[in-house]
């Protein structure tokens, strides 16, 4: 649909960045959304939004946005149309799953899935057509713990517990305190160093570094650090310090803080725009370190299969 360019006009949207789905009043000109703020009819959100929603209309217009399908050519991530985008899948998706067999081929699944029914209603028929199990979500990676000791405790919501009681201390859980007591009893270093993530209130971590608005403030890739831990490592406020674990390492600049206790280091997750191929313009000015690199991916919770992000044992050192 076409609007006058100088026109105004109020519409009410859902916002699409996740699955709160807040209601949004936007006032747009023409076809650009100049303003944004809650919707105090929506019932569900009732006017409350985040700094995310209220920076939609900078999302929209940023010029890096994805606006077409990239596909990998000669190594080089290039833009494309859709129907060459489909035909490269459909080229080299079954090569894959003939060669490295169903269980390669990997499907993540992300907030947008809430927003579209195509994206609620296709998914399972996608799944059951490339007969693979490795689906990912945010919840592959933040909630299966949860959801397996949740399971164990209560049932799932299929199959009441058979003892048709709450299981306080079922069997895989106990079989696995054994070792739970012996990782605290390695841990006797009073020097040693945990690295956790931490979110950011002004982009909640999403990728929203390219939106001006959502960067800057205290929304900043530092790794934080106790001033006894900093005074001990000789690492001033602002120092680079090296920080070390199983995947590899990393710089980032020191932010000394007693919000975390002694033994703890923090690192924000969602940073690293400065690798190659990635089409950041406003981001790349402060791009931070990818956590990620600190991985190697070997380091699982036994019990739900769940890869271990959080405290995972790192060193720290001057930057040389
Ligand atoms: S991104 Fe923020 S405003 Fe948008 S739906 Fe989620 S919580 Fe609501």
């Amino acid at each position: 649909m076409s609007h006058d360019p100088s026109s105004t006009r109020t519409a009410l949207r859902i916002c699409p960045l996740c699955e709160a789905t807040c209601g949004l009043t936007l006032t747009i000109e023409g076809t650009r959304v100049t303003g944004a703020r809650g919707d105090r009819d929506d019932v569900f959100s009732q006017g409350f939004i985040c700094p995310k929603g209220a920076s939609i209309g900078g999302l929209d217009e940023d010029p890096d946005r994805l606006r077409t399908p990239l596909v990998r050519k000669g190594g080089v991530l290039t833009e494309t149309s859709w129907n060459d985008a489909f035909d490269a899948i459909a080229r080299a998706l079954p090569a894959v799953a003939e060669e490295h067999g169903a269980q390669a081929v990997g499907v993540v699944l992300g907030n947008p899935n809430v927003h579209t029914m195509a994206g609620a209603l296709y998914p399972s028929a996608l799944l059951a057509a490339l007969r693979t199990r490795s689906l990912f979500t945010a919840s592959t990676l933040d909630q299966m713990p949860k959801h397996v000791s949740s399971g164990l405790l209560f049932g799932d919501p299929n199959a009441i517990r058979r003892s048709g009681r709450i299981e306080l201390l079922p069997a895989p859980i106990a079989a696995d305190l054994p070792r739970l007591r012996g990782a605290l009893a390695a841990r006797t270093d009073p020097e040693a160093l945990v690295l956790i993530g931490r979110r950011h209130l002004r982009s909640n971590n999403s990728w929203m570094h390219n939106v001006a608005a959502l960067t800057g403030g205290s929304n900043v890739c530092t790794l934080q650090m106790h001033p006894q831990d900093a005074a001990r490592l000789q690492l001033a406020d602002g120092a680079a310090a090296t920080v070390t674990a199983d995947g590899g390492e990393l710089t980032a600049p020191v932010e000394i803080t007693d919000c975390v206790r002694t033994g703890v280091v923090s690192l924000p997750h969602g940073w690293g725009h400065s690798r190659p191929g990635t089409r950041m313009s406003v981001a790349a000015a402060q791009p931070g370190v990818n956590v990620n690199q600190l991985l190697d991916g070997t380091r699982l919770d036994p019990l739900s299969g769940t890869a271990v992000l959080n405290g995972i044992p790192v060193t720290v050192a001057p930057a040389h």
